[in-house]
């Protein structure tokens, strides 16, 4: 990024807490990435909403997001300008419905409405990440998924308005919003629940988190299931690459999990491109074996070649 826009940034944003140079793999969960040219943390949605406003009337490209759960960085680092959304995270129950802010943390959300005997956010409990992260990828856990809850999505359109989006199913499908298509910033987000017993949805919370932890699930860095699982395949994609022999297959320090095919893990120093080579190695492997396309999950952030990036 040339240094007169970090200058333009530096003195004139309305975002106040700026760093420059920021290392990025801290806010990954693989913690691999090279640093961002500049990165913005909001302290309030308005703060956030008059950053994109002023990013996007000065024509300055940049990118969103949450805790970074589902993101390979690049090693070269991210020149766009990089939005943390972490910071906004007030949650608030009216009713049978919460409402957070898109940075809310899932875990603290699942927790708030067990708090107030509300059922219906268990099937998530565990899984890292914001709400505005799990909105935008339709995140899916034992079998439920975001969609099955959501009410409304407050965004900004691409005037920068405020709008409300109001749930239709047909928006939906496997990991893919609506927000995917138009990339733009999920401000707050509203769920619908039921009540119910809290000792039950307790329960119930306990024994989702302590499965994922009895699969390894937290055992080291990654970005939870690196590629997406296909209902035409017929079979979970882990499956897939456990039949390949995969497990345990390593490249510098990345490793595709010896306990889980489909979790890619970073054994200490990975690089990016580790992760890349194995999600390469992986796929084509699944391609010239079994005739199967597999389909990364995890976003790619940063500066890549684009035929890096081909997978097909
Ligand atoms: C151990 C582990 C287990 C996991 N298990 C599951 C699982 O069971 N099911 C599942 O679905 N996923 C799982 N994941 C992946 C990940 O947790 C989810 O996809 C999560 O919803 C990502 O949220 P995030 O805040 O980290 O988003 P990020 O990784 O920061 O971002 C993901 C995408 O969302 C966009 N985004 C984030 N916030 C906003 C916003 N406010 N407005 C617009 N766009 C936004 C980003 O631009 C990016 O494209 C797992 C990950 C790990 C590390």
């Amino acid at each position: 990024m040339p240094d007169k826009i970090k200058k333009l940034i530096s003195q004139n944003s309305p975002c106040k807490t700026i760093k420059l140079n920021e290392p990025m793999a801290p806010y990954s969960s693989f913690k691999i990435g090279g640093p961002a040219d500049i990165l913005l943390i909001p302290n309030s949605i308005l703060e956030l909403t008059k950053t994109i406003d002023f990013l996007k009337l000065q024509h300055i490209p940049f990118v969103i997001i949450g805790s970074g759960t589902n993101l390979l960085i690049s090693d070269y680092g991210i020149r766009e300008v990089v939005v943390l959304t972490t910071s906004l995270n007030r949650i608030q129950i009216t009713n049978n419905e919460i409402t957070a802010e898109c940075g809310a943390q899932v875990k603290r959300l699942c927790e708030t409405a067990q708090a107030h005997s509300l059922s219906g956010l268990e099937f998530i409990y565990g899984m890292p990440g914001t709400i505005g992260g799990a909105v935008w990828m339709n995140a899916r856990c034992y079998g439920s998924e975001i969609a099955d809850i959501l009410k409304n999505v407050h965004y900004l359109d691409q005037k920068q308005n405020e709008v409300e989006y109001i749930f239709n199913a047909k928006d939906f499908s496997y990991k893919k919003s609506p927000f995917q298509k138009s990339l733009q910033p999920i401000l707050k987000v509203t769920l619908r629940l039921k009540e119910d017993d809290k000792i039950k949805i307790n329960q119930i919370m306990q024994e989702n988190i302590e499965d994922r932890e009895k699969k390894g699930h937290f055992k080291f860095p990654s970005a939870g299931s690196i590629f997406k699982n296909n209902r035409d395949f017929k079979i979970p994609t882990g499956k897939i690459l456990d039949e390949l022999g995969l497990r345990g297959f390593t490249m510098g320090d990345a490793q595709i999990a010896p306990y889980h095919g489909n979790i890619f893990i970073n054994l200490g120093h990975a690089k990016a491109m580790d992760v890349l080579n194995l999600i390469k190695h992986a796929t084509q492997l699944a391609f010239h074996k079994k005739q199967i396309h597999l389909e990364p999950e995890i976003c790619f952030l940063g500066e890549w070649n684009k035929n890096e990036l081909n997978f097909s």
